[in-house]
């Protein structure tokens, strides 16, 4: 059976974004493969937070998983941090990479834009723990969207160097990137991607927004005079609406282009909020559900944590022998 990974940071809550250009393909994927989904706690220390409300936020975000949909008895859905071979890996595969290859990493280079107070080595060496996490499980295909591409690219490098020095250790992974909405855009500046740590909350959509936030949000994202619903590069605010009613209702971008021929973008606008809205209340539902059903979520990630210890102690005894150290 083939293995899928893929993981999402627990630094402030899932976004439209992160549904469309991640979780929706995981669902669909849960089908045919054996599927990890993290909880990746280590990458978001990268930031500076407050350990009681991290916890918190740990947990909600893995209630917030599970609202989406993921089936937890299928899927194997865990917090990195339960696994330390994720930690041990990155180590080792540290000392596979040169500095060369992290600093063309453009992900580094705009977080230590943002973050210049704080530009730690963490941050910097997060491509490596990426890779472990990837690499570690033998992970034949990462479900992401655009943004991680470069991230992927580098963790097969790696893997691809590593299997030339020390004879084929591990699956040298492919990506799934989808081909419509795997960058759903800022709502306030449609030339920069949706992001959950973006500090305009008017830019995010978030699954846990109220129904009258989500339509303020969308009723105020910023468009174009043209007042044309079409799908081109010149009106990049329509077409990321466009691209997320097409992604939630199945509707093709055509059949969306035929609908609002000669309407308004006011008319849109509001449609594309109904959309949305009706999109993410079985999420809230299920999310209310779980928080109340504390117990069995706690059962969720500490089974999850068995299966992929388990599986990611196969790939580091082997990385363990390749290199030469000493078995216990
Ligand atoms: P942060 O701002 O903290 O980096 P993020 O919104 O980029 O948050 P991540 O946890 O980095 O979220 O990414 C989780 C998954 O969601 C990844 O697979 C990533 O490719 C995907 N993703 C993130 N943002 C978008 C987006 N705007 N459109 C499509 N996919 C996205
Ligand atoms: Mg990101």
């Amino acid at each position: 059976e083939k293995i899928i990974f893929s993981g999402a940071q627990p630094t402030g809550s899932l976004t439209l974004g992160n549904y469309i250009g991640a979780i929706q393909n995981w669902k669909a994927l849960e089908q045919d493969y054996q599927c990890l989904y993290s909880i990746v706690d280590l990458h978001s220390l990268t930031v500076k937070h407050d350990a009681e409300a991290f916890r918190k936020q740990n947990l909600s975000f893995l209630v917030q998983y599970l609202a989406c949909g993921l089936d937890p008895e299928k899927n194997i859905i865990f917090f990195q941090s339960h696994v330390p071979q994720h930690s041990e890996l990155a180590w080792v595969l540290g000392c596979n990479t040169y500095m060369g290859e992290l600093n063309r990493m453009t992900q580094f280079k705009e977080k230590s834009q943002k973050h210049q107070n704080n530009i730690n080595a963490g941050l910097y060496t997060y491509p490596v723990l990426m890779a472990a996490d990837i690499l570690i499980y033998q992970t034949d295909v990462v479900p992401v969207g655009e943004d991680q591409k470069q991230h992927l690219e580098l963790a097969r490098d790696i893997a691809i160097r590593f299997n030339n020095a020390h004879g084929e250790t591990f699956i040298v992974p492919e990506g799934h990137i989808p081909k419509v909405g795997a960058k759903i855009m800022s709502l306030q500046e449609p030339d920069k991607k949706m992001s959950k740590s973006d500090e305009n909350l008017n830019s995010t959509i978030f699954l846990m927004d109220s129904e009258d936030v989500l339509l303020k949000k969308l009723k105020r994202s910023v468009t174009d005079s043209e007042n044309r619903v079409s799908y081109n590069d010149e009106q990049p605010g329509i077409k990321n609406l466009m691209t997320i009613y097409s992604k939630l209702t199945g509707e093709s971008i055509e059949e969306i282009q035929a609908k609002y021929e000669g309407k308004g973008y006011g008319i849109f606008k509001k449609e594309v909020a109904e959309v949305v809205v009706e999109s993410i209340r079985p999420f809230k539902e299920k999310y209310e559900a779980y928080m109340n059903n504390l117990d069995y979520v706690e059962k969720i990630y500490q089974s999850g944590a068995e299966r992929a210890t388990e599986i990611a102690e196969i790939t580091m005894k082997e990385v363990r022998n390749k290199i030469g150290l000493m078995p216990k």
